[in-house]
């Protein structure tokens, strides 16, 4: 079939599920490139935040009340689904705020040193990047002229010293794929464990933990159609039953006898992962978590990443088209990449940021400008800045060839 067909067949079928999709921007159509960033919402994961604020709102695993069973069961239930996503076991995933919080509690619960090595290619997003650099020496692995990273040096980057390795599945800039078998492979022939960030690969394609034999995962639910504020942790239930607490507080604990005698004497957290979920947790993103992984997979991860591979062949060749235009990584194959295209425009006395606000403001088109959480990477590439243009399954050639020609526009 021709990419063309194959793409807006499925995003025509879909795109009336996102309220979002039928506004306008500046008085154009609203062309939404920017899933990357976050993606919009299918009518499901709004209906299932609304229901349960107009059905149930109640606290979890608390309340005696009808309401509160009722909000206990929506939000288990989006474990199950979180779990089954990625392959897990549901007591093997921690929720957390998002794919941030979830490297920052690993690097807590890994209780690394000053001299403890992290090994990460220097393209990585900020997330992957700041934490092990907190008391922790960060290793960052070279990347080429285009921000991919050198995966051939892996090897020698790890030593004795090295207590982790943690990559991005897919680049949020670049959007390649990372070879984990291989990185995997290598790592675990030195006893070193592998941290996956997920957080741009989850809603793209099928990610599974045991055949990909990763020992962590991070990722987040605002960029697979979920709302913010809720991500989740994956490591294997005894590694996880070894952490040290993270935070503490109610909902954490199964018993606390600090209340027969003046002294804190005894306290005894709930088995994994809840003793990692102190306080209320984000009840209605969670259960929009839940709705989001089920309309993913009523869809199919396999026909969402057919869709991907043929948008990311569509999108980067419109753009190589374009005189005064250079794509990273363009000649990586869509085997290898997700539909995600960062480009420099040569557009004269415009930042890329600028390119970014007038493809918005002249054209209705909604893409990322600047630095994507990705400083070093723009640094080490010599570039002051780029613009990404992330479709998703709900984008039609239209969309792509909205974008292509306002960036025409503003070359000229
Ligand atoms: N890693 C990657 C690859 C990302 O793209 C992002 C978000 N841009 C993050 C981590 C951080 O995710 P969050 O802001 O949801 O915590």
């Amino acid at each position: 079939m021709d990419d063309r067909v194959r793409i807006d067949a499925l995003a025509r079928r879909v795109r009336g599920e996102f309220p979002l999709l039928g506004r306008t921007l500046e008085g154009h159509p609203l062309v939404y490139l920017d899933s990357a960033s976050t993606t919009p919402k299918p009518r499901a994961v709004i209906d299932a935040v609304t229901d349960y604020y107009e059905r149930c709102t109640a606290n979890v695993h608390r309340g005696v009340h009808a309401l509160g069973t009722e909000a206990t069961q929506r939000f288990d239930a989006a474990r199950l689904e979180a779990a089954s996503l990625v392959g897990a076991a549901p007591d093997e995933i921690v929720f957390v705020r998002g794919t941030t919080e979830a490297i920052n509690l690993l690097r807590h619960a890994l209780s690394l040193g000053p001299d403890d090595e992290v090994v990460f290619p220097a393209s990585e997003h900020h997330a992957n990047w700041l934490p092990w650099r907190m008391n922790t020496r960060p290793v960052p692995m070279p990347i080429d002229e285009d921000g991919v990273p050198r995966w051939e040096t892996l090897e020698l980057l790890l030593t004795p010293r090295t207590k982790l390795v943690s990559i991005g599945h897919v680049s949020n800039v670049t959007g390649c794929i990372a070879p984990v078998a291989e990185v995997v492979h290598a790592a675990h022939a030195r006893g070193i464990p592998v941290l996956l960030d997920a957080a741009q690969s989850i809603s793209h394609m099928a990610v599974d933990v045991k055949k990909l034999d990763v020992d962590f995962l991070a990722a987040s639910s605002h960029k697979a159609f979920g709302p913010s504020g809720v991500g989740i942790l994956y490591a294997k239930r005894e590694q996880l039953r070894g952490f040290p607490l993270y935070q503490v507080g109610g909902g954490m604990v199964a018993l606390n006898e600090d209340v027969l005698g003046p002294a804190p004497s005894h306290m005894v957290p709930r088995d994994v992962p809840f003793r990692f979920e102190a306080g209320t947790p984000a009840i209605e993103a969670t259960i929009g978590f839940g709705a989001a992984i089920r309309w993913m997979r009523a869809l199919g991860m396999a026909t969402i990443r057919e869709h991907d591979m043929a948008q990311a062949r569509y999108l980067v060749a419109r753009l190589r088209e374009i005189p005064g235009v250079r794509v990273l990584a363009a000649d990586m194959p869509p085997e290898r990449r997700i539909a995600l295209a960062t480009f420099v425009v040569d557009a004269p006395g415009m930042t890329q940021e600028n390119v970014a606000r007038a493809l918005g403001d002249m054209y209705g088109v909604c893409v990322s400008g600047g630095h994507h959480c990705a400083h070093v990477l723009h640094a080490r590439v010599h570039l002051e800045g780029t613009v990404r243009a992330s479709p998703h399954v709900f984008n039609t050639t239209e969309d792509i060839d909205r974008l292509v020609e306002g960036v025409r526009d503003l070359c000229s």
